[in-house]
């Protein structure tokens, strides 16, 4: 059963044409890694589903509920009621400098959730345990290494419990040793049957976890499939020439 279903999206800055018709459906459990060149669209579509962006046209449904229907976004509360069953993790983590590791976590359940003080410190210490940061609770973003930041950026947004979990190339911005830790984490929250979409350089996590790859070029997705069938198999000049470059 789908649990996003995106038909038709369009968008534009100016006559750049930056998301063409994509259309395409995630399953629940779905582990979707999104592939392609620089410029070709994977984080405006990835920003769109969580309303970071505002598309021209196309609909986007979320869990049953429109996101945005023939490109018209509801008016009232609905859209933060929606966007709030996904969490996004980004290329550079966007942890409060200001605040500890489980002060990051707690934050934003604490605000938007109001639960109580208690709960949140059980749940952040539980998930900071499960990261293998438990003994950096009360360190400051600063002291921590790129890939400890980027843990605690999933464990934050594993905070606010999603149904759906988005990553933006989440290890673009590690040094190469230290993208195992967190492609590590990804994994496991997979096994757990997580619903994830990732845009990810990372061909072997896209091999090895995701169960379907869709392959973006110039604002289209060129084809979509099985990272077995993708890889081994691409239907599509342009996808064998992507990976080519890529693998
Ligand atoms: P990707 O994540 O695949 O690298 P993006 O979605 O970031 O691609 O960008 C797709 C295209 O849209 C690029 O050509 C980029 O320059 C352009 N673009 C992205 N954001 C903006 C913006 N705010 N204004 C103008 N052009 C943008
Ligand atoms: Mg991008």
């Amino acid at each position: 059963m789908a649990i996003i279903e995106v038909s038709n999206l369009k968008k534009s800055y100016g006559n750049l044409d930056v998301l063409k018709k994509i259309t395409f459906d995630v399953n629940k459990n779905d582990v979707v890694a999104v592939i392609g060149p620089s410029g070709s669209g994977k984080s405006t579509m990835l920003r769109s589903l969580v309303h970071l962006e505002q598309v021209d046209a196309g609909s986007i449904n979320i869990a049953g509920d429109y996101l945005v229907k023939d490109g018209i976004y509801p008016k009232g509360p609905e859209i933060k009621q929606i966007t709030a069953k996904m969490g996004m993790v980004f290329q550079h983590f966007n942890l409060f400098p200001h605040l500890t590791v489980q002060e990051n976590l707690m934050i934003a359940p604490k605000l938007v959730k109001k639960e109580s003080a208690a709960d949140l410190e059980m749940r952040s210490s539980e998930l900071l345990n499960k990261i293998g940061l438990k003994d950096r609770a009360k360190a400051y973003p600063a002291n921590l290494s790129g890939g400890q930041k980027q843990r605690v950026a999933i464990a934050r947004a594993l905070m606010m419990r999603p149904e759906i979990l988005l990553f933006d190339e989440p290890t673009s911005a590690l040094d190469p040793e230290l993208t195992g830790e967190v492609l590590q984490v990804m994994k496991d929250l997979a096994e757990e049957h997580m619903t994830m979409i990732v845009v990810t350089h990372e061909m072997g996590f896209a091999k090895e976890v995701a169960n379907r790859v869709i392959f973006m070029d110039n604002g289209e997705i060129i084809e979509s499939g099985h990272p077995t069938q993708l890889f081994t198999n691409p239907k599509f000049d342009r996808t064998k020439a992507f990976l080519n470059r890529s693998l």
